[in-house]
């Protein structure tokens, strides 16, 4: 039995990646935040947290991690924690940019120290690539980040790109483009329109505001994205590879997909902007040509496919609004 470590379990993919490697029978630690009396709702929702080990650690203390890998003797680490929102990223560059960057040469440090045996899974982003000058992105497309979140992720990017090349170090990085599932959070832009759509059908609220709906993005699903994390760490070799559907569509066009499907009309929309970002990605879509034909990974879901999905669980969990 395979022993695999993920931090950031309590958010989305950490729940969706830690059902995944119990099925695929590991044994899997999850890091919580010290002191953190989370429901861990869910691992809850999903039915695997009475099969996991959870451990506090602080990711920002080295001799933590030391202690957790050193007692566990994991065959992977999967590092989904960080400060994930763009938005928080522009009220607090500071703690972003430490947390997602400190909190990773931690990981790195201690692999070349405790077991350079280790594979690593690094939660890299599509954000990275910011001001895009050629679409679709590939993993060669040049960086120009646009954010705190993204230039934290970008430091983080290389530092595991240099670890790797210097120390021959398993580290993989996934360039992940968005994506959505029921257990996103609810600051995020599908999950807020599901659910103050639902609201307005059911008369609980007027409108739904929302900042600049043009832009565009490449959305995906996440139970799918997780499974790609797992295949990069089944290589021969690590690298790094894109995860995104291939196709980009506005986030417009969701609102207006998802309030037909409720029957809302489209004037309960308006536009905010003071909910304006300083800086914004206007259009972005990846080509997961080598992630399909390296690692096997099968995707091909539309994302209006994966918005009817998503809605069909908001509604059966309808008691939680
Ligand atoms: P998420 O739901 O926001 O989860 C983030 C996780 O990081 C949570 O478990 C959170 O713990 C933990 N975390 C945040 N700050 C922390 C801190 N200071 N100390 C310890 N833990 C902390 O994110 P996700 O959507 O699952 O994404 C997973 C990873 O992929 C993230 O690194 C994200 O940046 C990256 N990514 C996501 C997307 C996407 O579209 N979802 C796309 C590209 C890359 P708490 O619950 O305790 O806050």
């Amino acid at each position: 039995m395979k022993t695999a470590i993920i931090s950031g379990i309590s958010g989305q993919d950490g729940a969706y990646l830690a059902a995944l490697l119990l099925k695929k029978n590991y044994r899997v630690i999850g890091l919580i935040r010290e002191g953190q009396s989370k429901e861990l709702g869910g691992l809850t929702y999903l039915g695997v947290k009475g099969d996991i080990i959870l451990k506090e650690c602080n990711l920002m203390n080295k001799k933590a991690i030391v202690d957790v890998i050193s007692s566990e003797k994991p065959e992977e680490i999967y590092n989904l924690a960080a400060q994930s929102s763009v938005f928080e990223s522009f009220n607090n560059p500071i703690d972003t940019f430490k947390f997602n960057t400190i909190s990773v040469f931690n990981f790195l440090e201690t692999i070349k120290l405790v077991n350079p045996a280790i594979r690593l899974y690094q939660a890299s982003s599509s954000e990275m690539c910011g001001k895009v000058n050629e679409l679709p992105i590939t993993e060669n497309s040049v960086l120009h980040p646009l954010s705190p979140y993204a230039t934290s992720k970008v430091a983080a990017h290389f530092t595991c790109v240099n670890y790797r090349e210097s120390y021959k170090l398993y580290v993989a990085c996934g360039i992940l483009f968005n994506h959505e599932s029921y257990l996103r959070s609810e600051n995020f832009f599908v999950k807020k329109v599901l659910q103050q759509s639902i609201r307005i059908a059911h008369g609980l609220q007027d409108f739904i505001e929302v900042g600049n709906v043009d832009i565009k993005r490449d959305f995906g699903y996440s139970p799918s994205y997780v499974e790609a994390m797992y295949q990069m760490l089944q290589q021969e070799r690590a690298s790094d590879y894109l995860i995104c559907s291939g196709k980009s569509i506005s986030l417009k066009s969701i609102i207006h997909y998802v309030f037909d499907m409720l029957n809302i009309s489209k004037d309960r929309c308006i536009v905010n902007p003071m909910l304006y970002r300083p800086n914004e990605i206007l259009d972005i879509y990846g080509d997961n040509t080598k992630a399909k034909n390296e690692l096997g990974w099968n995707y091909d879901y539309d994302f209006y496919k994966v918005l009817e999905l998503l809605l069909e669980e908001e509604l059966k969990n309808l008691p939680k609004i």
